[in-house]
């Protein structure tokens, strides 16, 4: 195995440093619109979380994403998230260990 330069970033809740691909990206896009990125393309300022929900609830507790992404995030955004989030979490564990193999350059 050679070692491969895998791109870490930290959870704003838990402020863990981990690879990309372990994280769900939050975007808030140039509409303000404050949205759930799983592809990790969408335009905007990003914030990242673990893929797990307890994370999203301490960050909705702590207001982590409204420092990250530099706006007041509603509460009913953090509702829309919370459940865009439980929503994509199983999909996100489950597709987590196809992508294992092609890290993008
Ligand atoms: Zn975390």
């Amino acid at each position: 195995m050679r070692p491969r330069k895998i791109p870490l970033r930290k959870c704003v809740a838990c402020q863990e440093m981990k690879p990309k691909k372990e994280l769900i990206r939050v975007v808030r896009t140039p509409d303000e619109a404050v949205l759930i990125d799983l592809t990790g393309k969408k335009a905007g300022r990003g914030a990242y979380l673990c893929g797990q929900v307890d994370c999203f609830r301490l960050a909705k507790k702590s207001r982590a994403l409204d420092r990250a992404l530099k706006q007041t995030v509603g509460p009913e955004i953090y509702d829309q998230l919370a459940q865009d989030f439980i929503a994509v979490e199983d999909e996100f564990i489950a597709g987590k260990d196809e992508m294992d193999d092609d890290e993008e350059a």
